[in-house]
């Protein structure tokens, strides 16, 4: 197989990556809704937004695929790195460059494959929009055009990607390693440690800004029957399911961390209690709408939640008290029959 050279400028590149802050950080859900679209577009079993850093490639997004990265030296974005040009291959199997490409022959199980090159602010390639089909394929001009617009609204998106303060400072502090421990494997999404680090956050800077906050305790109900009666990995497949449906109704400036085994904690910067509450209903909505396979059941589930808010503009705030007030708020919720949202006293 031939390896990807390194671009002459790639220090330079390494660093403007770095600045981003996008490398092992928690799924997003804009570059998920683009990913999941392009695969409609095209429809090809995978799709991946993938970040090509010094010695490996990670996956932002990734549809029809379960690994999160692999190396760079057998990655075949890493030729659209070093050429800045659409690549296609309409059939790999008789591509001399990648007919013996570990990704090709085992993991991916790639015959064709078209990456567009993504370009940040800097103008630096930092990755590639892939998308990869099992069968040979031919690829038109109207669909290199396709694939070069999707591939420039995810660089618009690179340019807007509206992280709130709070994750953007922790997001600075933390080199790549750090960060990847602070994420949960499963989910990808923060963890309890970090998402308690980003309330601590967004608790300072709420104080320093007068605003409000609010913070949303969620568990999802009967858990441990869904486990029972179809098995712990459909359990596994209703948490991301969950989390997903959870993710999709957010918005991009609040944060959200796997708090216990199956219960989560969102943070709803500069978001009053009136507002907290129609959002938290949407979320339940939302999560008793999404359904999984179990064979050929669909599996459903639902949320309580637990709503509490505080206005830094008017009083003194104990965020650790908070926490305990939504935790409680979740128990009345439980309480009162589940599938619901109650506000702390
Ligand atoms: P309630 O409505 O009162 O919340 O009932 P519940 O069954 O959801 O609550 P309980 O706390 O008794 O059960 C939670 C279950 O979640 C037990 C545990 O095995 C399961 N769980 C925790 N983490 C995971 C995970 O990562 N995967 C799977 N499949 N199950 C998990
Ligand atoms: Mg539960
Ligand atoms: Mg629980």
């Amino acid at each position: 197989m031939t390896k990807a050279p390194i671009p002459a400028n790639e220090a330079e590149r390494l660093a403007s990556i770095k600045k981003m802050q996008i490398l092992y950080t928690p799924a997003e859900e804009v570059f998920d809704r683009i990913a999941r679209l392009t695969q409609k577009i095209f429809n090809v079993p995978v799709v991946f937004i993938s970040i090509v850093a010094d010695d490996y490639e990670w996956f932002k997004s990734q549809v029809g695929l379960d690994i999160n990265s692999g190396p760079r030296d057998v990655s075949i974005c890493g030729h659209i790195v070093f050429t800045g040009e659409m690549m296609v291959v309409e059939d790999a199997q008789t591509d001399e460059r990648f007919f013996d490409n570990a990704y090709v022959c085992e993991q991916m199980n790639i015959r064709f494959y078209a990456g567009r090159p993504l370009r940040n602010t800097e103008d630096h390639i930092v990755g590639t929009l892939c998308i990869v089909d099992h069968e040979p394929r031919t690829f038109t001009e109207d669909d290199r055009q396709t694939l070069d617009a999707i591939g420039y609204w995810i660089e618009s998106v690179f340019a807007t990607r509206g992280l709130s303060t709070a994750m953007r400072n922790l997001l600075l502090e933390l080199d790549e390693v750090r960060r990847n421990s602070m994420m949960d494997s499963l989910l990808n999404i923060w963890n309890r440690g970090a998402i308690e680090d980003i309330l601590k956050r967004e608790a300072d800077l709420g104080l320093r800004q007068k605003t409000q906050i609010s913070i949303l305790m969620i568990d999802i109900d009967f858990f441990k029957k869904i486990n029972d009666v179809h098995g712990h990995p459909v359990g596994d497949a209703a948490l991301l399911s969950v989390v997903k449906a959870l993710r999709n109704q957010l918005r991009s400036y609040d944060s959200v961390g796997r708090y216990g085994g199956e219960e989560f904690l969102a943070i709803l910067p500069n978001t009053s209690q009136k507002d907290a509450v129609k959002l938290a209903e949407r979320l339940r909505i939302a999560v008793s709408k999404a359904s999984i396979k179990s064979g050929d059941e669909d599996v459903q589930c639902t949320i309580s939640l637990g709503l509490a808010s505080a206005d830094f503009s008017t009083e003194t705030v104990d965020i650790n008290q908070l926490v305990v007030n939504a935790d409680n708020a979740l128990l009345q919720a439980k309480e009162a029959g589940r599938n619901r949202v109650e506000i702390a006293a």
